[in-house]
């Protein structure tokens, strides 16, 4: 009997002891959201290949390695996003949303890359991200970093770290390559396999290199700090002081260039030490040559991209286990003929009290099973219909946890007798 379908490895189900938890991370996080003037976008999951080819870049490890594309029936190359970022602004174009700007937008959902499955790694994983379109910054860029702070507070999060950098513009990093690749050339016997391809298509991708014999390398190569252009540096100075203001600190690490093309100027990172190798829950920074690159007109854009999975997880570690939520009532009758009164009755109390959750005995079965099942239930009221009851009108209710008397009382009574039992 071992011979169950089984998921895809690295795509999780998210199993009934553990959605509530997923939903109330969500929701506290959409709250913050929506208090800022945030609006969602919901994005199809499919998009034609070239949305992300074009967009993310064909030197990234996404775009080489990691992206689920396949031809469907019409013989479209088609791609499950790796991420949303291109799909937003692929729909904010098609449908001429750049019109009011700033147009500040978040999504969320699953995304697909072909990744090695480890802790806080899967193949389908979550995010919820933010793209404000408009503004060059740096007060949106702020924006954006003060509220995912927010978001760390009402959630309780433990000590995460915000790695800030300033990539330039694409002129200053261009110029930045080539002292890169000529350092980067001088040390050519250093480098690992990764990092030769990179050189040649993509030498800043090196400074993103996770493999430790490339440490030594990195730390020593040329910063791209040195090689910013003036504007950018205005605003990366006036960045940090918006956010020293506001009590938000962080660290400024000239290596951190992100893994996507589209990147320029402000880039940050939420990093943890409690995840291990996984540690950035959140990922964002300036794209502002990307809707120009999509067929738009030049839109200065900024947004940032959450891993749901990795702050589900640190949510957990900062305060401990939840309770599982459980109903408030079990409902039953005594035997299977009076069955129909029994989800008669619990219509009536879900018409009448909304506010409390009502499970009904459904399959039939002893009492003993039926008191059982109520009892695995958690809730804190069983309510039983006898023959007597269903007669005059009443019901019986029987503490669950509670060491006191059951008692009976008349249905239209039994508004007022479950507040006073459930009120604790
Ligand atoms: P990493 O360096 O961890 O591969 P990334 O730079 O590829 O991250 P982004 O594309 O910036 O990640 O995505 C933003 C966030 O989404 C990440 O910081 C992380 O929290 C989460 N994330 C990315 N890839 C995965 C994955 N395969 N599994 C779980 N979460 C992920
Ligand atoms: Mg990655």
């Amino acid at each position: 009997m071992s011979e169950h379908l089984q998921a895809i490895r690295g795509m999780n189900d998210i199993l009934p002891a553990d959605s509530g938890e997923w939903r109330a991370l969500e929701n506290a996080l959409v709250a913050i959201l929506d208090a800022y003037g945030y609006r969602e976008i919901r994005l199809p999951i499919v998009e034609q290949s070239a949305v992300f080819k074009r967009s993310i870049g064909d030197t990234t490890d996404i775009v080489q390695k990691e992206m689920y594309s396949f031809d469907d029936r019409n013989g479209d190359n088609l791609t499950l996003r790796p991420e949303g970022t291109a799909g937003c602004v692929r729909a904010v174009l098609q449908h001429g949303l750049l019109q009011h700007q700033p147009l500040r937008l978040w999504y969320g959902g699953p995304m697909f890359r072909h990744e090695r499955p480890q802790r806080g790694r899967q193949r389908q994983f979550h995010q919820i991200g933010a793209e404000v379109f408009g503004p060059p910054g740096p007060d949106v860029d702020a924006e954006l970093i003060l509220m995912t702070a927010r978001m760390w507070r009402a959630l309780g999060l433990g000590e995460l770290r915000l790695e800030i950098n300033s990539l330039g513009t694409a002129e200053a990093r261009a110029a930045y390559r080539e002292v890169l690749t000529r350092y980067l050339e001088a040390h050519r016997d250093a480098l690992d396999a990764d990092s030769l391809t990179r050189l040649e298509r993509n030498p800043l991708r090196i400074l993103d290199s996770k493999n430790p014999d490339m440490a030594a390398i990195i730390a020593d190569a040329p910063s791209l700090a040195d090689h910013l252009d003036d504007e950018s540096r205005v605003q990366f100075d006036a960045l940090q002081s918006i956010l020293a203001d506001n009590g938000v600190e962080c660290v400024v690490n000239t290596r951190l260039v992100r893994g996507l093309d589209y990147y320029s100027r402000t880039v940050f990172e939420w990093i943890t030490n409690e995840l291990g190798a996984q540690g950035t829950v959140c990922a964002g920074g300036r794209y502002d040559g990307l809707v120009e690159l999509m067929g738009g007109k030049p839109t200065p854009a900024v947004g940032f991209a959450m891993g749901l999975e990795r702050l589900l997880e640190l949510w957990r570690q900062a305060r401990g286990a939840r309770p599982q939520a459980h109903p408030d009532v079990y409902l039953m009758a005594t035997g299977n003929v009076l069955d129909p009164h029994a989800l008669s009755l619990a219509e009536v109390l879900r018409e009448r009290c909304p506010q409390h959750r009502v499970l009904v005995h459904v399959g039939g079965g002893s009492m003993k099973s039926r008191m059982k099942k109520a009892d695995r239930s958690g809730a804190m009221l069983a309510l039983i219909l006898g023959e007597e009851e269903v007669a005059n009108g009443t019901v019986t209710l029987k503490p669950l946890r509670a060491d006191a008397p059951q008692e009976t009382c008349a249905q239209g009574a039994l508004e007022e007798a479950l507040r006073r039992w459930l009120a604790a």
